[in-house]
């Protein structure tokens, strides 16, 4: 089938289980009745993405309060208490981040209940997100390792022991979320690439890597009216990813100034188009999703274009994310009729 479609990963939560339409939403619960709520909200995620005609369905991020920090809140060797500022992402925005200060290593299972939960109640392909190694320094502190590069590939192999982990939970794809990846270009081809490539080690489910510019939040959008009329940034990335053991690049295509024939610059790779845009309320029609997908098949074969969100939908209202997953669904469909 042509155009299967997924999304980034992220949708918003419901109300009764964190404040919505905001990132870092504080939970409603906590102990054994957030755990129910985060399951109950992620067998929804899931059921809203199937009847939206979503194929490789994602857990929805119900369960993590942030892309990020999901990941690091059981990892041993992060103080979380001492939080310092930190300017991310080459400072396009300030943040208190934790502090690494010990050798670091998995406290157990992170992402197990809900990768399971999501398993047990669909029967689509699971797509299942992870923070990559060079996001993950760019938004932690180091007072131990003294060296990033040291520091990032220790987290590539606690991301590698969590992605196996959750192959084995019945996972088919592990996506790795890089948005540093088109802030630091110089850096990807020297050791992001290889850091990525650490975490994905020994996976035999497919294997994707995110790279976006963000969500819909004013830093981001403030930031890409500074990058000009053109954004050119993957144009460096995409001939290093292309070598690289990483099978599948979700990238955003809606309402983006990323000249589309950069994506020829990826023969080998399966194409995730973001076909629907997040920094927008405005509902895409299938129509909307169709030309997407129509310019990105003039670069990238048809057969290896998956129609995807540009970026996670967490901070969006839930009416307005689950009128743009229809979207989605209708529009591949609509596309696979014209372009089949
Ligand atoms: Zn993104």
């Amino acid at each position: 089938m042509l155009f299967p479609t997924t999304i980034a990963g992220s949708l918003p939560k419901p109300e009764w289980l964190a404040e919505p339409n905001m990132l870092w939403a504080p939970w409603k619960s906590e102990g054994a009745e957030l755990a129910r709520a985060k399951r109950d909200a992620t067998v929804l995620a899931v059921k809203l993405q199937e009847d939206a005609g979503v194929d490789i369905v994602t857990d929805g991020e119900q369960a993590r309060q942030h892309f990020v920090h999901g990941f690091l809140e059981r990892i041993e060797g992060i103080d979380f208490a001492h939080k310092v500022e930190m300017g991310i992402r080459k400072d396009r925005y300030k943040a208190m981040v934790p502090q690494v200060v010990a050798p670091l290593q998995l406290k157990g299972r992170v992402h197990e209940g809900e990768a399971r939960a999501a398993r047990a109640h669909t029967k689509n392909r699971l797509k299942f997100t992870l923070p990559g190694p060079m996001t993950i320094i760019d938004t932690i502190a180091d007072q131990y390792y003294g060296d990033r590069v040291k520091m990032a590939f220790a987290f590539a192999e606690l991301l590698n022991q969590e992605a196996k982990a959750l192959q084995a939970d019945g996972v088919d794809m592990i996506q790795f979320d890089e948005p540093a990846f088109n802030v630091y270009m110089d850096q990807v081809r020297d050791w992001g690439i290889k850091a990525l490539e650490r975490a994905a080690e020994g996976l035999t489910c497919a294997t994707a890597v995110h790279i976006c510019y963000g969500y819909g939040i004013k830093a981001n959008t403030d930031w890409k009216e500074t990058l000009g009329g053109e954004w050119r940034q993957y144009e460096e990335t995409f001939p290093v990813i292309d070598k690289s053991t990483i099978q599948q690049v979700a990238i955003e295509c809606r309402n983006s100034k990323v000249p589309i024939e950069l994506l020829a610059a990826l023969p080998g790779k399966i194409v995730q188009a973001g076909v629907i845009d997040v920094a927008s309320d405005e509902v895409e029609t299938p129509e909307d999703v169709v030309r997407v997908i129509e310019a990105v098949a003039k670069h990238v074969p048809k057969g290896n274009i998956i129609a995807t969100t540009n970026c996670g939908m967490a901070p969006m209202r839930r009416d307005i994310a689950e009128a743009k997953l229809s979207a989605l669904g209708a529009g591949a469909k609509l596309a696979r009729q014209r372009l089949s």
